[in-house]
């Protein structure tokens, strides 16, 4: 090639680091690197794996090291998915480079890959049902949607078993027929052989899918047959979202609501407010759904930024489900010890598999018993690395006590740990699935239940577990299926008539702005299992607190009306959607390091926020996190509440990436959604 004047000598370079900025190297004779291509380049004394970001013909330094190789002649990352990638690293205030690994394929070395699967010879599965006119209504305004050239988001609002997911695939084959590709996105509790099969059913061949239990080579399959448009559909949980689909025309988002969208480590974006910018960036249309849509994504449609689409009845003939509440203050103190099943569940347990139909008995919380504690003085046994009580599991002779914060295990001991008291008399408090089950058992001999439990299913087995699930299910040889949140979503059995709640009051209590929204949301879809087919379907709810509006709200299913009842609350208080916040933690394995570390940080940003008039930025803390100590971390927030983002990003930006704690890590986190 001839080297013209013009020939780039210089490029940016991304690195993998909690910075700002990119660092500039010189481009040697025989390397032609594009923006988006991956290279090696000395950085200190190591050697680092980078991402070029842009070309430049000089540099602004008299020094600049030059490129070590070229891992890619074309590439990997397109021109928008830089543009998107820095978008988060700004937004989300972490390095650039930190967030370019989930644009970027795995690298696997010298493996053949398997060709993808062109679809020939496969067949759709199923003829799609006819539309309802609610649907039908949906799909048009999505379809005249994609035909724009500034398309719209849709927020696509339909009780449990409206026929959502129906509407996610037409809107997915009106894409493909506009000749683009699309990604959908469902919680990964939800990525179940169930929810695949109906994808992969409608589109054969077509859709790649992306979760955590992939290999390398698989993913890097998926990925590659989605750079070369052969797969149209990435499907699968937040990291999806990074997929390189090629001319991407629709993001679909399922359970908009749902947390796990929020990603809990660096980058800490949240996959659906981050959905509707690439969307926006690519000119795709955004379509979140949900039975139970967030307050921020709901107060978005009413302010006109989504448009709202409505399925106001389920499609099956049942109707909605029908809420009981059993009051478990009027049970007397035996029950609340030791049984967790109230006589009015078991009642309706046993007439419903009388009736040859299936119940699910929902319970958020794993192992036997949350809390071993000395019968005489009452100390409960707690991780030494984490500030809560270790879980008791019956899973090996004599059981285990495990922290499921930090993963800690040890037996259990004999003597309390107070060596004063040294009592022999150690007892279990509280239930969990795997107690539930015993008593189950003993209170319906003979039953046929399941379990469904991240201890019972395992990691990478869900899939297979999943399967076998569905089909005892079908198979008609199952009563009860009882297990935690796993069992909350995506489940569609016809013939699951019964929903029991063991204990609604737990996520109430959770120290979180959000804990009722979540209640809710968490009942709905729950209860949304049941009466999806001919049947009606019944719910009973175990709680102590059975006036409570947010549990008689999710028993009318009304989201709007639960909406207008909270939302002025959240306006008076600041919280999203009004205002935005960010959450600073300051960890370290010395306690008073920490302490310091955040009232020294507090301190400095009172200082900063004070400097602007009017005063838009408020700062909470520093205060102890509820869990204080996680993984021998302790751990000190700061909660900074704005009045809007652009706010926010001026306080903090300057900040965040100059300051360094002394003894102590810092992390932030925008729009954070965990609290604990
Ligand atoms: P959602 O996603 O809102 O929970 P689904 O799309 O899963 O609802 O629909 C619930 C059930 O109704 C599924 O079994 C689905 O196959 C079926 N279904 C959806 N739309 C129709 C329709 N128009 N006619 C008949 N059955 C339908
Ligand atoms: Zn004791
Ligand atoms: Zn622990």
């Amino acid at each position: 090639m001839e080297v013209t004047l013009s020939t780039p000598r210089f490029c940016k370079v991304s690195l993998p680091l909690p910075i700002k900025g990119v660092f500039d190297y010189a481009i040697p004779e025989g390397m032609d690197p594009k923006p988006g291509c991956r290279v090696m380049v000395p950085f200190g004394r190591r050697a680092a794996l980078g991402v070029v970001t842009e070309l430049a013909p000089s540099s602004e330094f008299a020094k600049v090291k030059s490129l070590t190789s070229q891992l890619d002649a074309e590439p990997l990352i397109s021109k928008t998915m830089l543009e998107f990638t820095h978008w988060i690293a700004e937004y989300y205030l972490c390095g650039w480079g930190e967030v370019l690994p989930l644009a970027l394929p795995p690298l696997v070395k010298g493996k053949r890959l398997k060709p993808w699967k062109d679809g020939e010879g496969l067949t759709p599965t199923k003829a799609p049902p006819k539309l309802t006119e609610a649907q039908k209504k949906a799909v048009k305004a999505i379809k005249e949607g994609l035909e724009t050239a500034k398309p719209a988001a849709f927020l696509l609002h339909g009780v449990t078993g409206s026929g959502k997911t129906e509407v996610y695939l037409h809107a997915l084959e009106a894409a493909l027929d506009l000749g683009g590709g699309a990604i959908v996105l469902v919680p990964e509790i939800a990525l179940t052989p169930q929810t695949l099969e109906r994808f992969e059913g409608r589109f054969p061949g077509m859709v790649a899918v992306l979760h955590s239990g992939l290999t390398a080579t698989e993913r890097l399959r998926s990925f590659e047959a989605l750079r070369s448009g052969r797969a149209k559909v990435a499907l699968g949980a937040r990291s999806a979202l990074f997929a390189p689909v090629k001319d991407l025309k629709l993001i679909v988002v399922d359970e908009e609501s749902e947390p796990s969208y929020k990603q809990e480590s660096v980058p800490r974006y949240h996959a659906r407010d981050a959905a509707l910018v690439r969307a926006k960036m690519e000119n795709a249309v955004t379509l979140l759904g949900s039975a139970t849509p967030s307050f921020e994504s709901f107060y978005n449609a009413r302010s006109g930024k989504l448009t709202l689409l409505h399925l106001p009845g389920r499609v099956g003939q049942a109707g909605m489900p029908q809420f009981e509440f059993v009051d478990l203050n009027a049970l007397g103190a035996k029950n609340v010890q030791d049984d967790a099943l109230s006589p009015a569940l078991v009642k309706a347990l046993n007439e419903a598999k009388q009736a040859g139909e299936q119940s699910l008995i929902f319970l958020n919380r794993r192992g036997f018993a949350p809390v071993m504690c000395c019968a005489k003085c009452g100390q409960s046994i707690q991780c030494p690395n984490c500030s809560i009580s270790l879980t008791f599991h019956k899973d090996m002779e004599g059981g285990s006590l495990r922290c499921h914060l930090c993963g800690h295990s040890r037996r259990p001991p004999t003597l309390c740990a107070d060596e004063k008291c040294g009592s022999k008399n150690l007892k279990l408090l509280g239930t969990g699935t795997q107690r539930l089950e015993e008593e189950l058992r003993r209170v319906m001999p003979g039953v046929r239940a399941l379990r469904v439990d991240r201890d019972s299913v395992g990691g990478s087995a869900s899939a297979e577990f999943h399967r076998e699930l569905g089909a005892q299910v079908h198979a008609g040889s199952l009563d009860v299926l009882l297990g935690t949140q796993m069992l909350a979503k995506g489940l569609d059995f016809p013939n699951l008539t019964l929903v029991g709640v063991v204990n609604a009051d737990a996520s109430l209590a959770f120290p979180d702005f959000r804990a009722e929204e979540r209640t809710y949301q968490l009942l709905v879809q729950v209860a949304g299992r049941c009466g999806r087919a001919d049947k009606p379907g019944r719910v009973l709810v175990q709680t102590r607190q059975d006036d409570h509006p947010c549990l008689r709200a999710a028993a009318k299913q009304d989201f709007e009306a639960f909406y207008e009842a909270r939302i002025g609350e959240r306006k008076d208080l600041g919280y999203p959607p009004f205002g935005r916040m960010a959450a600073l933690i300051l960890r370290s394995e010395d306690k008073a390091k920490a302490m310091q570390a955040a009232s020294d940080l507090a301190v400095l940003l009172e200082k900063e926020a004070q400097k602007s008039s009017p005063r838009r930025v408020q700062i909470l803390g520093p205060a102890p996190s509820p869990l204080i100590q996680v993984k021998t971390w302790w751990r000190y927030r700061i909660l900074v509440k704005a009045a809007d983002s652009k706010s926010l990003h001026a306080l903090l930006d300057p900040l965040v990436f100059e300051h360094s704690p002394k003894g102590a890590l810092l992390a932030v986190d925008v729009d954070p959604v965990n609290f604990l």
